[in-house]
């Protein structure tokens, strides 16, 4: 056999199994909906029937109340994003960068003015930024 016909048996190969694996994706989705036909279908119908009507208004109720609880918890968050970074740190007037309320640290201004939130390391008593190399005076004294 030469190099060509190899080939061609070996597309013609790939392809049949294409056709056997639609065929099977083919079957197991129409014995899937004569199950879902038959046998849940009915069970569907039972529950329905079984559950009083006043129920599913309260259902319906809650998944509103949910619904709604999402809603303003997506703008809540939202907002938070939306309010600058620096509004939540204290500013050092002396030195010019930020202080973390959280453990004293200073934050960089130049990092946080571009949305990242980087504490600076002390050098010789002045502030300095280990990702953009900014440089900020220490405290007095
Ligand atoms: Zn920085």
């Amino acid at each position: 056999m030469s190099k060509a016909s190899h080939q061609v048996t070996g597309e013609l190969k790939s392809s049949a199994i294409k056709y056997i694996v639609g065929a099977l994706a083919g079957t197991l989705i129409s014995a899937i909906t004569v199950f879902l036909k038959h046998f849940v279908r009915p069970l569907y119908d039972t529950i329905m029937s079984q559950i009083p009507k006043d129920v599913l208004i309260h259902a319906a109720n809650i998944l509103l109340l949910v619904i709604l609880l999402c809603f303003v918890w997506i703008i809540l968050l939202y907002r938070e994003r939306k309010t600058p970074l620096a509004g939540k740190y204290k500013f050092n007037e002396y030195g010019g960068y930020y202080l973390d309320p959280k453990n004293g640290q200073a934050v960089c201004p130049s990092c946080l003015s571009e949305g990242k939130i980087v504490h600076m390391m002390d050098v010789s008593g002045n502030k300095m930024c280990n990702a953009c190399k900014t440089t900020c005076r220490g405290k007095k004294g």
